[in-house]
């Protein structure tokens, strides 16, 4: 399985990078997309849908549900791309010299590509301690996403013990 961990990021990147969540489009799809991915792992996730309707956060626990866990948390949108001079498709994962281009493959689809490769080791792991990822949404517009999904933390019974953010360096 652990050979197998870069061709899962590697697809999984791909796959993330080729919605379209600049901040103003929804990312219903995307979240689907994610559904449908831990589906097949036999996780299933809790959505936070915003008041359009149109975005939703999405919280999942790998591992034991009664203690608290560990939180990795990641947004979906990407910032615009209009008026900027792309060589290929920003939609479309490329590989260049080594390196893989395409709008938000590092801030920030390439570390929740990371964590939802990373499931199927944590579902092996025989975790006592759960890791939760929290996706979010409207990052790049001010971290308004997030809130709706950290007030719902709030109210749970057991709250985690911490959470890893994986965004890039010098971002908000
Ligand atoms: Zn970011």
């Amino acid at each position: 399985m652990q050979n197998q961990r870069p061709d899962r990021i590697r697809k999984l990147l791909a796959d993330l990078v080729a919605f379209d969540t600049i901040s103003d489009r929804s990312n219903l799809p995307l979240i689907d997309y994610i559904e449908r991915y831990l589906a097949s792992l036999g996780v299933s996730g809790q959505r936070i849908v915003d008041d359009t309707g149109q975005k939703s956060s999405l919280w999942v626990t790998v591992g034991p549900e009664d203690r608290a866990g560990l939180v990795l948390s990641g947004h979906t949108d990407v910032v615009p791309v209009a008026g900027q001079d792309w060589s290929h498709n920003p939609f479309e994962l490329v590989e260049r010299d080594g390196r893989l281009y395409g709008r938000g493959t590092t801030d920030m689809k390439g570390f929740v590509a990371v964590c939802l490769a990373m499931v199927p080791e944590m579902l092996t792991a025989d975790l006592k301690t759960p890791i939760n990822l929290a996706i979010s949404y409207d990052e790049e517009i001010g971290c308004v996403g997030v809130r709706p999904m950290l007030r719902d933390v709030a109210r749970k019974p057991i709250r985690p013990l911490g959470c890893f953010v994986g965004e890039r360096p010098g971002c908000r």
